[in-house]
């Protein structure tokens, strides 16, 4: 459906729980508690999701915190999968313990997958999630690989963290068929509300002229696209601050707790738990409404405080 500027607003993120088997530090506070207990069940997402389809969402992302936390994932992607109107069903995920699952998730119906990976390196990745396994990430890589799946890498870049290893991986963009994105960091706890920490897509640009833009991929997408000579990937920057996409924003997001936002650097949600009751014309008209208000663009520039770390809200 068409938002108030006339945005066609098709892109739903589902994000199936704020439990994360990881705790990266621009994420989320090291001390913060996950919870189960509001998180949305199968048979009312697909209740939700039946909504949605009828609203004009043909593309869906299932992200959390960790979507493979929940045990039922493969029956969520099955049941997603099954709805005719979605054309595009994808899931960012960490991949620690994807490889075990990626066939299952695959023949339920995924089809892509966005895979977190902020260092090559196993002691800075240990350090950057707060206890994640490096191997077991290259492990899910490579299973998706041979499964077929179209595979994107998602780095985000932290100053005086990870900035030493940008060249390793536009090495990776290089040699394999793979796009590796660069995400600048968003404000959404201690660390990431650290300005200084930010890296620009135009400071990895000036340090390599090598890199020039080629088309993108579909007309929404929000990352520009870069190659070099010889490379068999793409390297993507999603500079959300910098160079904000908001003008074609396609998405909305829907929390683990049963939360519509329109906007992730925007805190106004719609509580859809509150009109679960309603029958399935006033949820719509409600989820309608809400979609219609989208606002113009995120806040992330006029003193934007998150209430709620990434995890909670679904990145
Ligand atoms: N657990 C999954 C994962 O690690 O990919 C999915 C959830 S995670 C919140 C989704 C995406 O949000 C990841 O690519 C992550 O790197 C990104 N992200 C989290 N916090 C961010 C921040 N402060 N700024 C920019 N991106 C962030």
């Amino acid at each position: 459906m068409r938002d108030q500027l006339g945005r066609d607003i098709e892109y739903l993120r589902i994000s199936l729980t704020e439990r994360c088997n990881l705790k990266c530090i621009y994420c989320r506070e090291e001390t913060e508690y996950c919870q189960a207990k509001q998180e949305l069940s199968l048979s009312v997402l697909t209740r939700l999701m039946h909504i949605f389809a009828g609203l004009g969402i043909t593309k869906v992302r299932l992200t959390g915190g960790e979507p493979l936390v929940r045990k039922d994932l493969e029956a969520i992607v099955s049941m997603i999968a099954r709805i005719p109107q979605v054309r595009d069903l994808s899931m960012t995920t960490n991949a620690q313990g994807l490889a075990e699952r990626i066939g299952g998730l695959h023949r339920a119906g995924l089809q892509r997958v966005n895979i977190s990976l902020d260092s090559l390196q196993e002691d800075r990745y240990r350090r950057m999630t707060r206890g994640g396994d490096l191997q077991k990430t290259l492990a899910g890589i490579h299973a998706a690989i041979r499964e077929g799946m179209i595979v994107k890498i998602n780095a985000v870049l932290v100053r005086g963290e990870n900035d030493a290893e940008i060249d390793d991986f536009i090495a990776l963009a290089r040699d394999y068929p793979i796009d590796v994105r660069f995400i600048e960091l968003m404000p959404f706890c201690t660390l990431s509300a650290a300005d200084e920490k930010r890296i620009a897509g135009q400071e990895i640009l000036d340090a390599h002229p090598e890199l020039h833009p080629v088309a993108a991929r579909y007309p929404s997408q929000p990352s520009a696209d870069y190659q070099a000579q010889g490379f068999r990937g793409r390297i993507g920057l999603i500079n959300p601050i910098s160079h904000r996409f908001c003008r074609c924003c396609n998405r909305v997001r829907l929390t683990s707790d049963g939360k519509l936002r329109m906007c992730l650097g925007q805190e106004k949600e719609t509580d859809l738990k509150a009109w679960m009751h309603h029958n399935d014309e006033e949820l719509l008209s409600v989820i309608r409404s809400a979609i219609f208000d989208k606002p113009k663009a995120h806040e992330f520039e006029e003193n934007f405080h998150a209430t709620r770390a990434m995890n909670q809200i679904g990145g």
